[in-house]
Parts: structure tokens; C-alpha cells; sequence
């Protein structure tokens, strides 16, 4: 699939009608400063479409871009920001947890973005263990995989296949670009 057009429509922190329109939703999530930001974007072939921070943690919001005019990337906030206050760290938590286990909406695939080099946190393997629970469609990128030298790749893929034995992991750098039509192939079909 080719991308035609995409936009910005809105950041949202509760219930809206966008979300409620029919359109499917493909989300992105991930702890802070994993790439989200510069995954969306090379996906969509867009400089700053989605904006890459300089200030990590700082969007607690979620971000609707309307893609081809048919359908959403949903960009949830990073978790895991070490420099947010307890309460901030909460209320993120409990904004992600709405959207993606206390609606109806139509999640056509979450992509959960993951660092290939310093590895999966205990963030990460706790919200992907709520969706496995609830039965919900997840891919994993490792992103930044430039990061580690091409002869410990293999090792480190093993690994990390055995790490999530049930799930699709694409390797991924948004530095090389290494990845990304498999990863488009993936997301747009
Ligand atoms: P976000 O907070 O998850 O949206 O992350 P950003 O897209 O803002 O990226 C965070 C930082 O990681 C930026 O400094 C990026 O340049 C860097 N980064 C993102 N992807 C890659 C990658 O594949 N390889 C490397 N080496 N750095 C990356």
C-alpha cells in the first residue's frame, strides 16, 4: 500500500469521536525515546510528521494521524520516563491502559516498539503481557539494531525470539533504514 496522504488530526487525553468512527486503528507504543517518533515517520516517509523530541517523556497525550484518509496511526505516549514525577508516571499508565483495554476500539495491529540494544525493559515486557492477555493483535520492533554489531546479531536475535516466543519481532533501525520495508510491508497490509 502506498501512502497518499497523511495528517496530524488531533492529541487527545480521553474519549473522543474520532476514535468512535469505524476507521481501523494501528497503534504505536513503546517506553520513551525508543524511536517511536522517528519510526512513524519513516514509515510514512514524512520528516516530521510525527515530531522527534530533543525532551524525551514530554507528549502525555495520545496523537491521531489520519492516514490515506481511511485509517489511524495511534501514537500512544512512551512510558517509562524516569524523570516523571510518580503521579505523572501514573496517569500515563492509566491513559495507555484506557485506550488499549478499556474500549471497544478497533485495534487492527499494535506495533510495541522495543530497543534493540539495551533490550526489553520490565515495562515492556509488562504491557505486552497485559495484550498477549487480552488477546491482542502485537508486533515487536527492534528498533535501533545499528547499535549492535553485525556479528552478534544472530546470537541476539536468537535470544530475543526466545525472549517472546509468540510474537512477530522485525528488526529495525530508523538510522539505516534497515528493516523498513519489511516493516511497511507488515503495518500496511
Ligand atoms: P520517541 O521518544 O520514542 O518518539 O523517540 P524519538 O523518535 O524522539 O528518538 C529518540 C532518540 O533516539 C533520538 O535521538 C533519535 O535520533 C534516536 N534514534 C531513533 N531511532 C534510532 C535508530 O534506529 N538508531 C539510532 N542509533 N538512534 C535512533
Amino acid at each position: 500500500m502506498n501512502i497518499q496522504s497523511a495528517r496530524f488530526i488531533k492529541s487527545i487525553v480521553a474519549k473522543d469521536p474520532t476514535l468512535e468512527d469505524g476507521k481501523p486503528q494501528i497503534v504505536f507504543i513503546g517506553r520513551s525515546n525508543v524511536g517511536k517518533s522517528s519510526t512513524i515517520n519513516a514509515i510514512l516517509n514524512r520528516k516530521d510528521l510525527s515530531k522527534v523530541s530533543s525532551s524525551p517523556g514530554r507528549t502525555a497525550q495520545i496523537n491521531l494521524f489520519l492516514i490515506n484518509e481511511s485509517f489511524y496511526f495511534v501514537d500512544l505516549p512512551g512510558y517509562g520516563y524516569a524523570k516523571k514525577s510518580k503521579q505523572e508516571r501514573t496517569e500515563l499508565q492509566e491513559l495507555i491502559n484506557w485506550y488499549l483495554f478499556g474500549q471497544n476500539y478497533k485495534h487492527k495491529k499494535i506495533i510495541l516498539i522495543i530497543d534493540a540494544f539495551t533490550g526489553p525493559s520490565a515495562d515492556d515486557f509488562e504491557i505486552l503481557e497485559a495484550m498477549e492477555a487480552e488477546k491482542l493483535p502485537v508486533i515487536i520492533i527492534a528498533n535501533k539494531i545499528d547499535k549492535i554489531k553485525p556479528s552478534l546479531q544472530k546470537n541476539y536475535k536468537q535470544e530475543l525470539q526466545e525472549m517472546f516466543p509468540e510474537q512477530k519481532i522485525i528488526y529495525y533501525s530508523t538510522k539505516t533504514k534497515v528493516g523498513l520495508d519489511e516493516l511497511r510491508k507488515e503495518i500496511l497490509k
